[in-house]
């Protein structure tokens, strides 16, 4: 009943066709007023608004993790009691409108604490367009379609969307030159992503069967892995990627919640001829609905088209169902198969979900061939990688017939100079 078609909320702003939280979202995130500096609180995304939830006494924590380690039944509880609250006729209207703050006026901050990072490389189309330019002959891995490829990332240096990163510095060696030198990197890129975060954990020793996996997921942000690619060139081997990746990652300040996802699941399905998951990474439901459709796209607006006040423009669009070969389930039960423990606040990146065609690549290393085909902008300028005063940002939304179009709002960044 919470994603009914029509229900509208007395918050006229959520009742706008292209909103991205109409009452059918209600995703969490932790906000303060702008310009206070108390600690963050945990609000709900309604319209152009955010709910105080415990201004409005639905939670009694500030700390989105306690909210996010709660049980699958406390959970449904508090999201039918949001929506009852803020649907059309709601007795709750009177005082829950003191409890809202126009998102204008908020701040946000990473929406929850993240204890590990580990970032997957699920886009098969990725994996592929990028094992080419690394090792034309072998372009994906003898392992690549069997086991989830991952690897442990960096939580200190994740931010939320608005953060400005300075370029980073890095040892980097052309491949001519008798020995690397050190500077700022010239191969700054992006990379499309989603982000997994975890609610309730595992016990070491204790792996979680993919029956079970959904019920340890708590929702899903939009991921930018910066990434130097030219200082991931040379560190990549033998132990993958170290510090081309650690000096940022940004998140989406708003976490879509499993259950707002319900409508927009697809199935998970192998190409003819590809192998078929082992035993532990299949289930019928994985089949049926492991998938998310969520249309992602990539943004893109430089400091010049920002002093002429020309719009971002949009450089490539794909979706989530189409580029990820294996799904959120499968990455939890595999993460946790050799007895590892989950940790509620762990992210599990998706890997960047570039599709089949060449257009709806997920990074510029994948645009432009490694920096061999410069991207035009309208206003003239063009783009092998990312220069300094670019606003790099992403966007994700979820549309079905039959269903209220959901959004998981956005996640931008801008390069600073070294
Ligand atoms: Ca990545």
């Amino acid at each position: 009943m919470t994603h009914t078609e029509n229900l509208l909320s007395w918050v006229a702003t959520a009742n706008e066709p292209d909103c991205d939280f109409p009452i059918q979202n209600l995703p969490f995130g932790r906000f303060r007023p702008k310009g206070e500096s108390g600690a963050f609180r945990i609000g709900v995304a309604i319209g152009d608004q955010v709910l105080d939830l415990s201004a409005a006494c639905l939670v009694d924590t500030d700390d989105m993790n306690v909210l996010m380690a709660a049980s699958h039944s406390d959970r449904q509880a508090l999201r039918s009691a949001l929506t009852e609250g803020l649907q059309q006729g709601s007795p709750k209207q009177p005082t829950w409108t003191k409890c809202l703050h126009p998102q204008l006026k908020v701040e946000m901050a990473v929406p929850c604490r993240i204890h590990d990072y580990t970032d997957f490389y699920t886009g098969i189309h990725h994996a592929t367009t990028v094992g080419k330019l690394f090792r034309p002959n072998e372009p994906l891995m003898p392992n690549y379609k069997w086991v989830p490829i991952g690897y442990h990332g960096r939580a200190s240096s994740i931010g939320v969307s608005g953060q400005h990163l300075k370029r980073p510095l890095g040892q980097t060696k052309v491949p001519d030159a008798q020995a690397p030198s050190l500077g700022p990197s010239k191969k700054l890129d992006y990379e499309l992503e989603l982000g997994f975060l975890i609610g309730q954990g595992n016990a070491l020793g204790e792996p979680i069967e993919i029956v079970n996996a959904e019920k340890h997921l708590f929702g899903i942000t939009l991921l930018n892995d910066w990434s130097a690619r030219d200082l991931q060139a040379w560190e990549y081997q033998p132990l993958g990627p170290f510090l081309s990746k650690n000096f940022a990652t940004t998140l989406s300040p708003w976490i879509v919640t499993m259950e707002a996802l319900a409508p927009f699941r697809a199935k998970f399905e192998r190409s003819a001829g590809d192998p078929q998951p082992l035993p532990y990474l299949d289930s019928a439901d994985n089949r049926d609905s492991g998938a998310f459709d969520i249309t992602l796209e990539v943004w893109m607006q430089t400091s010049k088209m920002r002093e002429a006040a020309d719009p971002a423009v949009c450089l490539s669009r794909s979706n989530a169902k189409q580029a990820a070969y294996w799904t959120a389930a499968q990455l939890v039960t595999h993460h946790t198969i050799n007895g590892c423990n989950l940790q509620t606040g762990d992210l599990l990146g998706s890997g960047t979900l570039s599709g089949p065609t060449p257009e709806e690549a997920g990074s510029l290393l994948e645009l432009t061939m490694g920096g061999k085909n410069a991207i035009s902008l309208p206003n003239g300028e063009v783009r092998t990688f990312l220069e300094d005063g670019d606003t790099l940002t992403l966007r994700g939304y979820c549309e079905r017939r039959g269903a209220v179009r959901i959004g998981l709002g956005e996640v931008s960044g801008t390069v600073l100079a070294s």
